[in-house]
Formats: C-alpha cells, sequence, structure tokens
C-alpha cells in the first residue's frame, strides 16, 4: 500500500526516544520529511545521528524543547516551518507521569501531569494549526495510554489526565474536520521502552517483589503474552497520520495487544 507521505512533513514531540523516535523513523521511512524535539542536548545529539546515519540529513530537524515550556514549543514548530515550509502531520507526545496511587501522591503532581500530558499538546497543537490548515493532507496525532479506557494500577495520574486529551482529540476532531484535518488518538498498552522499565521497576517495589517476577506477571495477563515494540506502534501512527487514512477521524485506537478486556 502507498502511504502518500513522500515529502510530507511531520512535526514529533518528545520523539529521541521510545514511541516517538520509532515513529520518525517510519515516516522517514515512507518519505516525509521530520521535526523532532526532546529536552536532553546528548540524547538529541545521538537521535540526530542516529537518523542523519540512514536518512537524508534535509528531511531531518532535531530540536532542543521541553513540551511544557510553551515559547519553546512556539520556536519548534516555526523552526519546522522554516526549514521544510510547511506542516502536515503533527504528533503530540511527552513523557509519562509518575506513578503512584491517590495516597502517594500529593497535588503538585497532577499540576505537573496536566502541564506535562494535556497542556504540551494544546500548546503544539495551537502553534501549528495555522500550518495545518494550509495542508491538504492534515492529521494530528495525539499518544495517550490504555489508561484512558480503564485505570491502570499505581498510574492514578495517568489515569486521571489521559481522558482529559481523549476529550481534547474527540472535540478537535468535531471542530476541525471542516478544514480537512484529522484527529486521532493511539492508545498505547505495555510496549518495550525505558517508560515500561520504570514503571516495571515502580511496580516491583509497591509489591516487594522482583523486576523479573514483575515483568513475567505482567505478560502472562497480556492476551498476546508478550510487549510490543516500538515499531509496532510506529507502523499504526504512521498509517493512521497518512493519507491513505483518509476517512479516519475522532478515532481512539488501542495499540495494546488486546490488553483492554472491552469491547
Ligand atoms: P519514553 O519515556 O520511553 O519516552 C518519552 C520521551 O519523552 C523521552 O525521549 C523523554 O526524554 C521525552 N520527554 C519527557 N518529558 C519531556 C518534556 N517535558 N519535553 C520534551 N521531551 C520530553 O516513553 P514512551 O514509552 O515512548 O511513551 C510515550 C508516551 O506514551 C508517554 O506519555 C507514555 O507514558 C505513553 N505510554 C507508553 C506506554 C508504553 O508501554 N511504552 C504505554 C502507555 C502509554
Amino acid at each position: 500500500m502507498n502511504l502518500h507521505l513522500q515529502n510530507k512533513v511531520a512535526i514529533l514531540a518528545a520523539a529521541t526516544d521510545g514511541l516517538g523516535f520509532a515513529t520518525a523513523q517510519q515516516l522517514l521511512a515512507e518519505g516525509a520529511k521530520v521535526a523532532i524535539c526532546g529536552r536532553d542536548e546528548q540524547r538529541n545529539r545521538v537521535a540526530a545521528e542516529h537518523l542523519a546515519a540512514t536518512y537524508p540529513a534535509d528531511h531531518i530537524l532535531v530540536q532542543a524543547c521541553d513540551v511544557t515550556n510553551r515559547q519553546q514549543v512556539d520556536a519548534f514548530v516555526q523552526a519546522a516551518h522554516t526549514k521544510f515550509g510547511q506542516v502536515d502531520i503533527v504528533i503530540t507526545n511527552a513523557g509519562g507521569p509518575p506513578a503512584g496511587t491517590f495516597e502517594t501522591l500529593d497535588a503538585s503532581a497532577y499540576e505537573k501531569g496536566f502541564q506535562l500530558n494535556l497542556m504540551s499538546a494544546v500548546s503544539l497543537i495551537h502553534a501549528a494549526l495555522p500550518f495545518l490548515k494550509q495542508s491538504d493532507a492534515a492529521s494530528i496525532l495525539t499518544i495517550t495510554s490504555r489508561s484512558a479506557k480503564s485505570p491502570i494500577p499505581n498510574l492514578f495520574i495517568s489515569n486521571v489526565i489521559r481522558p482529559a486529551v481523549i476529550g481534547l482529540t474527540k472535540s478537535l476532531s468535531q471542530e476541525l474536520g471542516e478544514y480537512g484535518i484529522r484527529v486521532n488518538s493511539i492508545l498505547p498498552g505495555w510496549t518495550k521502552t525505558e517508560r515500561t522499565v520504570y514503571l516495571l521497576q515502580k511496580r516491583a517495589e509497591k509489591l516487594g517483589v522482583s523486576y523479573e517476577a514483575c515483568e513475567a506477571d505482567v505478560i502472562k495477563s497480556l492476551p498476546l503474552k508478550r510487549m510490543g515494540e516500538p515499531t509496532e506502534f510506529a507502523n499504526v501512527a504512521t498509517f493512521l497520520v497518512s493519507p491513505a487514512a483518509s476517512y479516519m477521524t475522532g478515532v481512539m485506537l488501542l495499540v495494546d495487544g488486546g490488553d483492554y478486556p472491552g469491547f
């Protein structure tokens, strides 16, 4: 299938590692140009070198940007538009909020989660919207979590904030459809990245078991009896933002190996 992504321009937030980085690589492989950002200079450099080893340098922009900093987000979007001359695809992303329960997390954790996972998406979409309106293949994807469907134990802030991002996604799909802008979300389940290592460590500490035992327990609970690979997320994300998915909008798509038990 031709995804028709040649020379389309994608902006991906927080994408020097993990799910975002895998998606950037997949988009580049399909001929798109990508702008990615991260907070850490060293990680940004490694990501830039990694991408430039395989894909044309004039298809890649890696910029320092904290997605919770509105000015830096504006500057990132402007830099992408200046380098590539257009913006067709925006993928919102950030690190996950801290693990914990209602009793272990204080009020400041909610404020941080709100800024990190909801307002970062609002800022990025705000900054990119004038450019997206000029595209004939505009698409926004929010990366959220399976926790938006049903609460995950010990991930209280995610369980509270992710549904707000789903509300943002669905509302935008209804408001922006008239401009031809599609807006969807992917709700990943357990997928092997640094985030899952952190979550398994926290869960093991809480349960008083080893990391390995905790990991085995999670895997046993999953219908496919394994965690996902970042490329498996990236394949779906790349299709969903591409013109090949031109009649899909307002969709909240689980990529969780069947973890969510509902219909
Ligand atoms: P990750 O932790 O491996 O990578 C997140 C990236 O975001 C890193 O590059 C990190 O440096 C960057 N980042 C964090 N805060 C930032 C900030 N303020 N500004 C700029 N960059 C920032 O996470 P991942 O596994 O790739 O997951 C991506 C998102 O999907 C996260 O929100 C995560 O919680 C969510 N998610 C992941 C899984 C999973 O199993 N991997 C499951 C459900 C939801």
